[in-house]
């Protein structure tokens, strides 16, 4: 009997969908995805929050970031 590998798809589900696991795990996963209903929703769910969240930051990351930097450099300037 093999074991059908959900709990490795969930465990590196979210490393597989920022494309930060190795090639393997990239195939085993992909893989299992392909036979698998349950983890194919659970990857479809984690998708579409990963995207909400990308688009979210990229929207509202330029000028938080600049207010970020601008008091670290103050910061650190401050202690110079
Ligand atoms: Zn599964």
């Amino acid at each position: 009997m093999t074991d059908c590998g959900c709990e490795k798809a969930r465990r590196d589900l979210e490393e597989y969908l920022r494309h930060e696991v190795c090639k393997t795990s990239q195939t085993d996963i992909a893989e299992h995805l392909e036979n698998c209903a349950s983890c194919q929703d659970e990857a479809l769910v984690s998708r579409t929050l990963t995207e909400v969240v990308a688009r979210a930051c990229k929207e509202t990351a330029p000028e938080e970031l600049r207010d970020q930097v601008m008091e670290r450099l103050r910061a650190v300037q401050a202690t110079h």
